[in-house]
């Protein structure tokens, strides 16, 4: 066996980027992209990101540069996906939704070269350059919109074309640059920042080509899927399904912005049959009566946060399949799965959500993923009781942090990639999160996880959405504060000790919330993740009790 080596034909560096080339032969004339009026066939869209990764490099991009976009899920976000890594350079996809100030540091930290950026976010984008200090080098801006008019200016002067114009104009024999090593940048986001300042993750060829892989089998995702997209490809480059899309010849049916009624209404004219969201987004469908039932399934990814077991169930009453994973910026898209088995389909709808809403286990691509003692660093007992770390270790997990050796030193030890999530066990090797590290309570000197609170607290009829915080307790140390939204046309509003009450008869004494804010709505992130540190704040600043 010893003279058998890796050679041209069997080592070429793992790239997503060859799907594309594959999708523009045996997907030529099936749809790509569906936005409004306008439909793109796989050959177009391979053209279309040659030639504008050709106009990306004629304005001086070069390998390992950083473009950065920001934009919604507009079919030039989908391109940019493609073209931008066609070009040699890094992909920074940045949350439309952040402030300038942000933007600006995250355009800095990046040392972006050339900036994308949507008309709607044209403002905060030049407010952001505004910010850099004098001497610092600005990037080139491109402005896109839906009606193809943008340009190419520096922060101050225009200088030339429109985007259709910079694909026009591009070469469509364009030699695209191809990574040197499968290892070589493909992506830098930054983490939306839940719990600490951003920072800057970078994810290889490889590690997203494994990724991307990965999520397609665990999810079970045909040829041809018609792919709704409600997650915002800014956000971890919509869990990878962007570059999948492509490796399965997928229509990607975009909108600009949507609700309740634009996505039902797009699941009909479209036929849709996957699409990705947030357990916040499980929550606005069901919650409202969209009149016709669905024809076919539409299996929907859910993530990002606990989906509640009382929302799994009452939007699977309306037709959908929930598949539920778990993962972070830093794995490229879903590593923890909780993988169905037929042996389940057997049981009532509401024990099936009850199971379904435990993260599970590693997706197939994983190398490793436990529940550790921080203390000991063993795995915990598989008694879906003791709480540990949840620690990762495969081939889609970040190359690292971008210039933050403290960070790479905190999250990569051991072997092991350290999530900051605190979960369980259970017997047969499926873990729950029970909460982020920084979210457990600690009341009494027992570890009290929010999310077992708030899943109690979904099942009240009259509750929209929960959350559960530590507030300083004088005698306790901490005990849970509730924060909740009540229901559209909820005629009789529950009370603080109506709450409690329902608490104490689904719950042991010391989890129940010893206090009850009703609000109108609960701040949310941009990807619909509620900032429980923004309500810990308001918690706080009630006082010991
Ligand atoms: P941020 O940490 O800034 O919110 P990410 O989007 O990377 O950015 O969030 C990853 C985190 O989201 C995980 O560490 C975990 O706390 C949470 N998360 C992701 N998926 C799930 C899930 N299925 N259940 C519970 N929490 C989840």
């Amino acid at each position: 066996m010893d003279q058998l080596k890796p050679s041209p034909a069997n080592s070429s560096p793992l790239t997503p980027l060859h799907f594309l080339e594959r999708a523009a032969t045996v997907y030529a004339d099936c749809p790509s992209i569906i936005y409004n009026s306008t439909t793109y066939t796989w050959a177009n869209t391979y053209q279309r990101c040659l030639k504008m990764a050709s106009s990306i490099s004629s304005l001086g991009i070069r390998r390992g540069d950083v473009v950065s976009v920001v934009a919604p899920n507009i079919p030039a976000m989908y391109e940019l996906h493609f073209a931008i890594p066609m070009a040699g350079a890094v992909l920074n996809t940045v949350n439309l939704r952040l402030d300038s100030r942000t933007i600006s540091v995250i355009f800095r930290h990046a040392q972006s070269k050339l900036v994308f950026v949507d008309y709607q976010s044209e403002s905060v984008v030049l407010e952001a350059l505004s910010l850099f200090p004098p001497n610092c080098e600005r990037p080139l801006i491109v402005l896109m919109a839906d009606d193809g008019e943008y340009g190419i200016r520096s922060s101050k002067s225009h200088l030339h074309g429109n985007y259709e114009e910079m694909i026009l104009n591009g070469d469509p024999d364009f030699d695209w640059v191809r990574p040197e090593s499968e290892f070589d940048p493909l992506t830098l986001n930054y983490t939306s920042g839940t719990t600490s300042s951003p920072k800057g993750v970078v994810h290889s060829h490889r590690g997203i080509f494994i990724g991307a892989v990965d999520s397609l089998i665990e999810w079970s995702v045909p040829k041809e899927p018609v792919y709704l997209w409600t997650l915002p490809m800014f956000h971890v480059n919509g869990w990878s399904y962007t570059w999948g899309m492509a490796a399965s010849g997928g229509t990607n049916v975009c909108l600009r912005k949507f609700d309740a009624a634009a996505i039902y209404a797009a699941i009909h004219k479209y036929n849709v049959t996957h699409m990705c969201g947030a357990p916040v987004v499980l929550n606005m469908l069901s919650n409202v009566p969209h009149g016709k039932p669905l024809e076919k399934p539409v299996y929907i990814l859910t993530g990002g946060a606990p989906p509640p077991a009382a929302v799994l169930l009452r939007i699977e009453s309306l037709g959908f399949v929930i598949t539920h994973g778990y993962g972070m910026t830093e794995t490229a898209g879903l590593v923890v799965c909780c993988t169905w088995k037929k042996k389940w389909n057997k049981f009532p709808a509401a024990e099936k959500a009850r199971i379904k809403a435990r993260q599970g286990v590693r997706t197939p691509g994983m190398a490793a993923v436990d529940v550790i003692d921080p203390e000991s660093g063993k795995s915990v007992a598989r008694d879906g009781k003791t709480l540990g770390e949840i620690v990762l270790r495969g081939s889609c997990i970040t190359l690292g942090y971008l210039k933050n050796p403290e960070a790479n030193a905190k999250a990569m030890r051991n072997g092991w990639f350290y999530t900051g999530d605190v979960g369980v066990i259970h017997p047969d090797g499926y873990l729950e999160i029970k909460d982020r590290s920084k979210d457990v309570i600690i009341s009494g000197g027992e570890n009290l996880s929010s999310v077992d609170v708030e899943s109690v607290l979904y099942r009240h009829p009259s509750v929209n959405e929960a959350a559960v915080v530590a507030r300083p307790d004088e005698f306790w140390g901490e005990t849970p504060c509730a924060f909740l939204s009540l229901k559209e046309g909820v005629t009789k509003k529950p009370t603080e000790e109506e709450v409690v009450a329902f608490c104490r008869s689904n719950l042991p004494h010391y989890m129940v919330p010893k206090t009850v804010v009703f609000k109108e709505e609960l701040p949310k992130t941009s990807t619909g993740k509620i900032q429980k540190f923004v309500l810990r704040e308001l918690a706080k600043a009630m006082g010991s009790i």
